[in-house]
């Protein structure tokens, strides 16, 4: 029998062989902090081959292509009461609008080697946690029936970790349904199968299964229970470190109820709050749980995947 503090080097060893090995192919580049990289040319083309397999996959859905910045407005992000569940999690932006004397004082804390930061304030922006954020005030008001969104662009979420898996920034393509309640519910149910089916298409050893969001604090906990119990949150998870943990999500499918259309104001015809469904895709993790599957060669992989993954004609 192994003890818990085995069980945790073994797994923080994985992670740094993990690590050290995109790093020495040449796939990531360390970006100098934990969770931050700069990517290879050849691991760009993987994300952007990957996105597209990705919506290519769904295109009968007929989604409506929209890219939005890495950072939205502050108040759309107060609206969606992300820093109430996840402020372990959140990014802000601050800024400069002080005086010259503000300027001064700060240049010489600077200058002595002091924090500066108390001379900024909170600007008007803060970074988008998950792709579908900056689309919901967008929807405010009546919408004449169901829609599909295809989103795609940077997350940031601060989760500092030596595990190649979890970055601090990072890409994340999203199939947002937002319309009728049964219709949500069954985007989900079906879409999420489809989501699965494509990345088992691609080699990975993928499965299922109910998950919850990383919640913060006591409260949290209880949300996290309620989210598993309701089954809101599915996620696709790959084994990238044998047994030694439960696996990494790479996707996920998550049932939002009438929460950001009572937040947002999005209302169906009857008058009565839309219903929304989101799969997501974290781009890097997919490209990495490939390149774990079929190695770091990239142009080595197996001809069926490699197929799959055309780059668009
Ligand atoms: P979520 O909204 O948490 O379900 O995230 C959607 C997908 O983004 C997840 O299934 C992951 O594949 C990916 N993702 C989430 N957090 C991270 C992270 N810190 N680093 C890399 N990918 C992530
Ligand atoms: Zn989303």
């Amino acid at each position: 029998m192994t003890d818990m503090s085995d069980d945790r080097t073994a797994l923080d060893r994985a992670r740094d062989d993990f690590r050290a090995e995109v790093l020495d192919a040449g796939l990531l580049v360390d970006a100098g902090e934990p969770g931050l990289y700069g990517r290879s040319g050849v691991f760009d083309d993987l994300v952007d081959r990957i996105a597209a397999f990705a919506s290519t996959g769904f295109a009968e859905l007929g989604a409506e292509r929209l890219r939005f910045a890495p950072v939205f407005p502050r108040r759309e992000f107060e609206r969606t009461d992300y820093i109430v569940s996840f402020p372990h999690l959140t990014g802000t932006i601050n800024g400069f609008v002080g005086s010259e004397a503000d300027h001064k004082s700060l240049v010489t804390a600077r200058a002595a080697g002091e924090a500066w930061d108390s001379w900024l304030s909170p600007a008007e922006t803060a970074l988008v946690p998950a792709v579908c954020h900056p689309l919901y005030e967008r929807l405010s008001g009546t919408i004449p029936g169901d829609r599909v969104y295809d989103l795609r662009g940077f997350c940031f979420r601060h989760e500092p970790s030596n595990d190649p898996m979890r970055l601090q920034a990072f890409r994340m393509q999203e199939l947002v349904f937002v319309g009728d309640p049964d219709a949500a519910h069954e985007f989900r149910t079906v879409q999420c199968e489809r989501q699965l089916r494509g990345l088992v298409e691609l080699g990975l050893d993928a499965r299922l299964q109910p998950a919850n969001d990383p919640f913060f604090g006591r409260t949290g906990r209880f949300l996290a229970r309620n989210q598993l119990a309701d089954e809101a949150k599915l996620e696709v998870i790959v084994p990238i470190y044998g047994d030694l943990d439960e696996g990494t999500a790479v996707a996920s499918g998550n049932r939002h109820g009438e929460h950001f259309g009572d937040t947002f104001g999005i209302l169906l015809p009857d008058g009565s709050a839309a219903h929304s469904t989101c799969l997501g895709w974290g781009l890097e993790r997919i490209a990495l749980a490939l390149i774990r599957t079929h190695g770091v060669d990239v142009a080595a992989w197996p001809a069926d995947v490699t197929r799959l993954l055309a780059p668009a004609p």
